[in-house]
């Protein structure tokens, strides 16, 4: 899968995923990004990008033009299926089925848009589905963008160190995971729980299993029902 990300500020998303975990998949050709500035493609002598919104009212409004040719120079390039996403708080919630869902396309062109949002004629031309990550209003795309480029990559091949660890982990059948621990056995007093120490796998299993349903019955009862 390859990820294209449509944004003013293409530094703030390639820095962000360039650290750790998913900068060392870039850098191995284990997950494919690129981040293309909306703004190269404004035909304006000044490279603005934004507009009054008709009808008047507070901000400004991304204009349709740059979006409509930063999407045409990505879509002839790209061999086989894509699908365009629109990352705006008015969409579907993201989560981990999500995710799931969507780590199965070819390339995903994920827009960002910027002050009020960007014009809606554009949006109907273009964008196969919406995605919010949350009930709040951020200033721009990019973070909810950096996001879904994070938590979709550890579910590709080879992007995990041991790919083991996104198995299992909170959310997996609507589970939230089971406290960890590591060395020293013990730390402010606190032991580590015996059973962890035992070598029994078959009960650490158990031991964790029941630790999960007991944490997301406390905290998350609504993943349950
Ligand atoms: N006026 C818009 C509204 O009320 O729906 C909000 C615009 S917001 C200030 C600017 C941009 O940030 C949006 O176009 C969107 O791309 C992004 N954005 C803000 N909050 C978001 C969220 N919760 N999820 C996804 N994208 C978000």
């Amino acid at each position: 899968m390859k990820f294209y990300i449509m944004t003013l500020f293409p530094e703030m998303v390639m820095q962000t995923l360039s650290a750790s975990i998913t900068g060392r998949a870039m850098d191995r050709g284990d997950l494919l990004v690129e981040a293309v500035n909306i703004r190269d493609y404004s035909k304006d002598k000044h490279k603005s990008v934004d507009d009054y919104p008709y009808g008047g009212g507070a901000g400004m409004v991304m204009q349709a033009q740059p979006v409509f040719d930063c999407f045409e120079s990505i879509r002839n390039r790209i061999e086989g299926s894509y699908k365009c996403i629109y990352l705006t708080p008015q969409g579907r919630l993201f989560d981990q089925k999500v995710a799931e869902e969507l780590k199965t396309e070819e390339n995903l062109i994920l827009l960002c848009g910027h002050y009020e949002g960007i014009d809606e004629r554009v949006l109907e031309e273009i964008v196969d589905d919406n995605i919010s990550i949350g009930d709040y209003i951020l200033t721009g795309g990019e973070l909810p963008a950096i996001v879904m480029v994070d938590a979709i990559a550890r579910l590709l091949p080879g992007v995990l160190h041991n790919q083991e660890s996104a198995i299992g982990e909170s959310f997996t059948d609507n589970l939230l995971e089971y406290p960890q621990y590591s060395r020293p056995a013990v730390w402010h007093d606190r032991e580590v729980p015996p059973i962890l120490l035992s070598g029994d796998h078959a009960k650490v299993d158990e031991w964790r299993y029941q630790q999960s349903l007991m944490r997301t019955r406390e905290r998350r009862p609504d993943l349950l029902q």
